[in-house]
């Protein structure tokens, strides 16, 4: 994946690596000359947290709105399904900025709120290697050394990112798996169906969840079945849970003793299997 065009390799080799208390001074208003020219030719991927926010701040089905206003992809290792916001015209222009800045600005993705901050984390776990911040600079913002100094911190906080880190926990967690390692070739096409759409696609999950015999096979608590028919952040958690289960054989889910009396039952059945899909 890249930031903004530029390589991983390129930030971790060449970019000044920033701490939270490390400071950078920018402002970015409507007015500035350069007023939403970010908002046009630019990557901007999305995570699971942004579909989420966006799609239920347009009051859409999570399908619908990924079909509108979403392009798709894989990266490369390990293959992983991405979205990305699909660019509108010939300027390439985002689908949600108008003359007065950004019409979804109190839900804009992780990455508009984060510019003109980068986030860079170790590819595989490691203790001697930790996440940093870096910052972004380029020839059309007009922003830096202009208005006040800012630390990564107070950016952060400033700018909301603080509740995408933590809704996005869980999808780092499975992001940075040890296991991807190991498998992230092999995945099946219907594992990567699987993958995007507990990801990004969120109201198919939940008729998944709902409509197959998911819950005659997962024992869940009655509270959560409940929260995970009307709550999209636990529906969110509890699909980062199901993946880690179904992919990397992660306890993060309980199959029901039946389930597992009758696999047993069936000749050398170890491990029971996750339920289709679809
Ligand atoms: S979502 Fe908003 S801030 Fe982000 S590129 Fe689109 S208009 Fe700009
Ligand atoms: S280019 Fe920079 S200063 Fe201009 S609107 Fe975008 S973020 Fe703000």
């Amino acid at each position: 994946m890249s930031e903004n065009g530029v390589t991983r390799e390129k930030i971790l080799k060449d970019y000044p690596r920033m701490g939270p208390d490390d400071h950078f001074t920018f402002e970015c208003r409507p007015g500035v000359c350069c007023f939403t020219r970010c908002c046009q030719d630019v990557s901007i991927v999305l995570t699971p947290y942004d579909v989420l926010r966006l799609t239920r701040a347009l009051r859409m089905d999570s399908s619908e709105f990924l079909e509108k206003y979403t392009l798709s992809g894989f990266t490369e290792k390990p293959r992983f399904p991405v979205v990305l916001l699909k660019m509108q015209g010939e300027k390439k222009r985002c689908p949600f900025v108008g003359e007065e800045g950004c019409k979804v600005y109190g839900n804009r993705p992780w990455a508009c709120r984060m510019y003109p901050l980068g986030a860079a984390e170790p590819q595989n776990p490691n203790p001697d290697e930790h996440g940093f911040h870096f910052l972004i600079r380029e020839e059309l913002c007009k922003g830096h050394g202009e208005g006040r100094s800012w630390s990564v911190r107070e950016w952060v906080s400033d700018q909301g990112i603080e509740e995408y880190d933590m809704m996005g926990a869980s999808f780092k967690a499975l992001m940075l798996h040890p296991e991807w390692t190991k498998k992230g070739e092999a995945l099946t096409p219907a594992q990567l169906d699987m993958l995007y759409m507990a990801c990004y696609d969120l109201d198919r999950f939940r008729r998944f969840v709902f409509e197959s015999r998911f819950l005659e096979y997962f024992d869940v608590d009655e509270a959560r079945v409940e929260a995970l028919q009307t709550d999209d952040e636990e529906l969110l958690d509890f699909a980062m849970q199901w993946l880690r289960f179904s992919l990397f054989g992660d306890k993060t889910m309980r199959v029901r003793h039946s389930v597992m009396e009758a696999r047993q039952g069936a000749a050398g059945a170890e491990e029971p299997a996750a339920p289709p899909a679809r």
